[in-house]
């Protein structure tokens, strides 16, 4: 547990949910696998969820540390509005400890250490929709650690017809999963080994709860979900553990999910293991396909993987280049030359909508905001 002395420096307070009181003013945070038990004045292992008075609040609530636009392929999704913007954003802290994050600065801040402004959920929305964004990534950091924000933005964004995305480590509680999840359109969870020695050193968590959040993002909802697997030279890239990982996506998830591998680069206290050689993602990829998923990708290099192809007869669907979508073949959500039907959300069926007092108020805010 951290003892920080952030309370008082934090101007506004927003109570948290997914908690309960504990002897001696001790306050149980359930919301992801840790269980936090934290005392007064401290916050949890996230940084971002503390103790006040006995009360626990999420001092990432309507503080984000980041703001930007980005390509909806960038999460990576592949089958979800390709070739969109989203408007990407997230907060200070995270519930893993993974010695290669890549997004450090933020996801190892504290609340009052990462430079935030105060965005309430509805402005977030006016904001995706002035910049022409059909969809809210909830990414950079574990948007799990402020689902109350989360869940705030999601109903104001149903309302303006903007979908909202997840990008999430999975390590979420059963008590908490439908509570977010039943918002959000799509996800997409990093499935960071399959080992259970690569979470417990390397992640600081375990494996099992995030192959729960898979299978109850399959069998319990709507939401569109795809997996991200950054692979590690000499962590977790043993062919063994890639077929290991593919045949469990085939036997619990089935063979529409797509599995992105991803090059890792050093960084944060992983600084000495090299970057992921190509030869190493083409051989996960031809490994998974030839398990029987039919779409896999490879993601931080330029290849030819980056393509979304029809299973049945092989034609070229969706042409990218890194993460700009070249060509896109597809015709009523099918493929343009066999007619199979190629799952994910291809289209966005309502235009985002802003009322002019909304635009006004969000020009009247953030009007010198360049992103
Ligand atoms: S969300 Fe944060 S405070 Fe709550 S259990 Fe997880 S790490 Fe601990």
């Amino acid at each position: 547990m951290q003892d920080l002395k952030i309370i008082d420096q934090t101007s506004e307070l927003h109570e948290a949910r997914w908690w309960e009181a504990e002897p001696n003013g001790r306050v149980h945070c359930y919301l992801c696998p840790r269980h936090c038990h934290i005392g007064e004045g401290q916050a949890g292992f996230c940084f971002i969820r503390a103790n006040h008075g006995g009360k626990l609040y999420s001092l990432g609530y309507a503080h984000p540390a980041a703001l930007q636009i980005d390509p909806i392929e960038k999460k990576p999704l592949n089958h979800f509005l390709p070739g969109t913007r989203v408007f990407s954003m997230g907060t200070a802290g995270c519930n893993m400890g993974c010695f290669f994050c890549q997004n450090w600065g933020i996801s190892k801040s504290k609340a009052d250490q990462a430079a935030s402004t105060y965005v309430p959920p509805e402005d977030v929305v006016a904001l995706a929709i002035r910049y022409g964004c059909p969809s809210i990534a909830f990414t950079y950091n574990e948007p799990t650690i402020w689902g109350e924000y989360v869940i705030d933005i999601c109903h104001a964004a149903k309302e303006a017809g903007v979908k909202t995305v997840m990008v999430s480590n999975g390590y979420i509680t059963r008590e908490a999963f439908h509570d977010i999840y039943d918002h959000v359109d799509a996800a997409n969870i990093d499935l960071k080994a399959f080992t259970e020695n690569f979470y417990g050193k390397i992640t600081l968590t375990h494996l099992q709860p995030v192959l729960d959040t898979l299978q109850w993002l399959k069998n319990e909802t709507d939401v569109w979900f795809e997996i991200t697997n950054l692979i590690i030279p000499t962590l977790n890239d043993a062919p063994s553990e890639t077929r290991a990982l593919a045949d469990w996506v085939l036997d619990h998830l089935g063979p529409d999910v797509p599995l992105h591998f991803t090059a890792f680069h050093p960084d944060f206290k992983l600084r000495d293991k090299p970057r992921t050689p190509p030869e190493t993602l083409h051989a996960a990829r031809a490994t998974a396909m030839e398990v029987g998923l039919h779409y896999v990708y490879e993601g931080n290099i330029y290849s030819g993987g980056a393509h979304t192809i029809c299973p049945s007869c092989k034609k070229l669907l969706i042409r990218r280049s890194w993460h700009d979508v070249q060509e896109n073949h597809l015709k009523n959500d099918c493929c343009s030359n066999c007619g199979l039907a190629i799952p994910g959300r291809w289209t966005n069926s309502t235009a985002p909508k802003l009322s002019r007092k909304a635009q006004a108020i969000a020009e009247e805010r953030y009007g010198d905001l360049n992103l």
